[in-house]
Formats: structure tokens, C-alpha cells, sequence
């Protein structure tokens, strides 16, 4: 059984997702739904397997444009488009996709420790936050909460139920490697044990919180530094707040954890639109003030700037106020605030400013309508 959902939308992606988005997006859901995080929730692997099956859709480029064409009928009574997750068990599932989890694959080998041992390397993290324009302008903190699989406190991480000490592995005599002579004894080959899971040990009582796995899913809170001039769907990353690799890969806990990708988004503002480190707004004047020209106030972030119109302005004219947009991420220098007029015509005139429009009008060469009475205005007060 396949999924007939959307899979944009099952990955929350527009359709004009590039496929860096579509990456993360299924990075952040598939560490949200794994089922290592959501024990015995069988809606969390689900939408686990959900999210897999879109995304290794979405990800390939030619089937994602098939899709796009097609929908899901793109992919019936044609087996292979995409493997039945269903199906699939969710370790081989998470492994298929391991090089967009970081540590350089399932928890694979990605570090270098002491002595330049290669060491294993745990799973990336990833969270989001939202920050207003006035964050971005002076920088700001967040505190982040993010649940992740942690070593496990009632066993230290080993697996082994507290009072008892998991066996040496009789197979490998604890080194939890084994060798295999290879090609008629020409060589050797080392592979991880079989009996003890690479581990060089066997846990026979199992530990009652982690069932023997040695990590529990634990919450997590972190104060994260926002950096000013931050760009909406850049991510901080913080070192070593990711997740411990899997007992397997680091029996002796020497592994070192993945990182904290915290996403930030900038949120929408009301009056300011950004273009990279400028802000742009649309600035109402009217049309006395277009043709006469005028001293304004224009909104800033932090105040107030006084700005000058200049006689004969058109609709559509761009001033800048220099130093007023946002700082730059790298060299702190601040962009501009472009002001974009917009010129109103008046909604009501009184009686004497009718008269003197009506004049002003008489000198131009323009025809204009006559006074409203009568019929035309009632059904433009019935309109209105
Ligand atoms: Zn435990
Ligand atoms: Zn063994």
C-alpha cells in the first residue's frame, strides 16, 4: 500500500520547492516521525514511511517531473517507481536516505578522534525558529527545545540492566570483529560479529527503560545565539548537540554526536518587504504632496526619518534612506530603505476643493466629468 496524499504537501513543501528545501523538509520530518523518537506510535511510522516515499519521489529529478504531470498516476502499474515503505523496515528506510542525515551516513563512521582514530558519528539534528525584521536588525537569542535520542541514564548507554554487566562476546572474544579468510586464505576479511552486533559484548538482561538499546529519548533545551543579518531559511549550526551514534557503532561511548541545525525563519512585516540586506516599503503621499512636493516622515525600524519629496514626483518613484535597512550577516554594513510612492487620489473632496480642482482642471487641456447629480449619484452612493 502506497500513499494518495500530495507529496508536497506531505512534505510541506511548495511545488516550487528547490530541491535543498525538499531536503530538509524530509531531513526534519523524518527525525520528527522516526519511530525511535515515537515508540509504539503507530501513526508516527506512518507518516514516517509517508514522508520517504515523497520524498524519494521528489528528490529524483526526472520523477518528481513526472509527477508533477501526472500525479500519482505517473507511477501506477509501473512497480518500481518507488519502493513499497509499508513494507520496509524503518532502520533500512533510514539508512537508504543516511547521507542527508549528516554524520557522514547511519550513524556511520564521519569524525576523527583522538589519535585520528576513526570514530563513529551520531545524526544530525534539525529545529526551526522564527525571528521578527527587528531581530534580524539587532540579533537576538532563542531558547530551542528539541526532543533527541540521548544515552540512556539507567544504563549509562550500555543496554544492560543496572547491577548487571553485559558478557564479553564469546564469538569474538570482545573485539566485535571477526575475520573471514577471503579467495582461498589470499587474504582476509574483518567483519563486524555477527553474534554481538559489532559491540564486543551481549547484554543478557536488558536494561528496563531503553529495552536493551541503550538510548531514550530525552528532551533537550539549548539558548541559541541569532546572529544579525540572518537570511530566512539559514541555519545555525550547533556543534555537538545532535544525537550520540547508535550503541552498536559505539559500545565503548567513544562516538562523537551529530549536530543541531537550528533553521531560522524570518517573519513577514507589515510595512517592510527585505531584498537581501535592503528593505523596501510602499509609501502612500498624496497627490498635493506628489506635485508640490513635501517633508515626510517615513516608518523605519527604529523610528521615524524625516525624508524629502521632491516637486512633480510620479507614481512609482524610489527614494532611498542610506543606512536604514539591515545589516549585513558577514560585514555588519547596513543596507538601504527604498521607499516606493504611492500616490493617493482623494476619496471625498469638500465643496471648495472640488471648485478648485474643477478649475485647476479648466487650465489643462484634460476633459473631466461633469458635477454628479441626479441618477449617477445615487447609484454611486448606492455602490458605495
Ligand atoms: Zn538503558
Ligand atoms: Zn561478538
Amino acid at each position: 500500500m502506497t500513499t494518495t496524499r500530495d507529496y508536497y504537501e506531505i512534505l510541506g513543501v511548495e511545488k516550487s520547492a528547490d530541491a535543498d528545501e525538499i531536503k530538509r523538509a524530509y531531513r526534519r520530518l523524518a527525525m520528527k516521525y522516526h519511530p525511535d523518537r515515537n515508540p509504539d506510535d503507530a501513526e508516527a511510522e506512518s507518516k514516517f514511511k509517508e514522508c520517504a516515499e515523497a520524498y524519494e519521489i521528489l528528490s529524483d529529478t526526472e520523477k518528481r517531473a513526472q509527477y508533477d504531470r501526472f500525479g500519482h498516476d505517473a507511477f501506477k502499474g509501473r512497480g518500481a517507481a518507488h519502493h513499497d515503505f509499508s513494507r520496509m523496515d524503518v532502520d533500512d528506510i533510514f539508512s537508504m536516505f543516511n547521507d542527508i542525515f549528516g554524520g557522514g551516513g547511519g550513524g556511520g563512521f564521519g569524525g576523527r578522534g583522538r589519535g585520528g582514530q576513526r570514530v563513529a558519528r551520531g545524526y544530525d539534528l534539525e529545529t526551526e525558529v522564527s525571528v521578527s525584521l527587528n531581530d534580524v536588525l539587532s540579533g537576538t537569542t532563542r531558547e530551542v527545545e528539541f526532543t533527541r535520542l540521548d544515552v540512556c541514564g539507567t544504563c549509562t548507554g550500555t543496554g544492560a540492566k543496572p547491577g548487571t554487566t553485559p558478557e564479553t562476546c564469546s564469538t569474538c572474544g570482545g573485539q566485535g570483529k571477526v575475520q573471514q579468510a577471503g579467495l582461498g586464505g589470499m587474504f582476509r576479511m574483518v567483519t563486524a560479529c555477527p553474534a554481538c552486533r559489532g559491540t564486543g559484548t551481549i547484554v543478557k538482561e536488558k536494561c528496563p527503560d531503553c529495552s536493551g538499546k541503550g538510548r531514550q529519548s530525552k528532551k533537550r533545551k539549548l539558548t541559541v545565539k541569532i546572529p544579525a543579518g540572518i537570511q530566512s531559511g539559514q541555519a545555525i549550526r550547533v556543534q555537538g548537540e545532535g544525537e550520540p551514534p547508535p550503541r552498536e557503532q559505539s559500545p565503548r561511548g567513544d562516538g562523537i554526536r551529530g549536530d543541531l541545525h537550528v533553521v531560522v525563519r524570518v517573519e513577514d512585516h507589515d510595512l517592510f518587504e527585505r531584498e537581501g540586506d535592503h528593505l523596501l516599503m510602499e509609501m502612500p503621499i498624496s497627490f498635493t504632496q506628489a506635485t508640490l512636493g513635501a517633508e515626510v516622515e517615513v516608518p523605519t525600524l527604529e523610528g521615524q526619518h524625516a525624508l524629502q519629496i521632491p516637486k512633480a514626483t510620479q507614481y512609482g518613484a524610489m527614494f532611498r534612506v542610506h543606512g536604514e535597512g539591515l545589516p549585513n550577516l558577514r560585514t555588519g554594513r547596513r543596507g538601504d530603505l527604498v521607499i516606493v510612492t504611492k500616490i493617493e487620489t482623494p476619496k471625498k473632496l469638500t465643496k471648495k476643493q472640488e471648485q478648485l480642482l474643477r478649475e485647476f482642471a479648466e487650465t489643462e487641456d484634460h476633459k473631466v466629468n461633469p458635477e454628479s447629480h441626479g441618477f449617477w449619484s445615487k447609484i454611486k452612493d448606492a455602490l458605495s
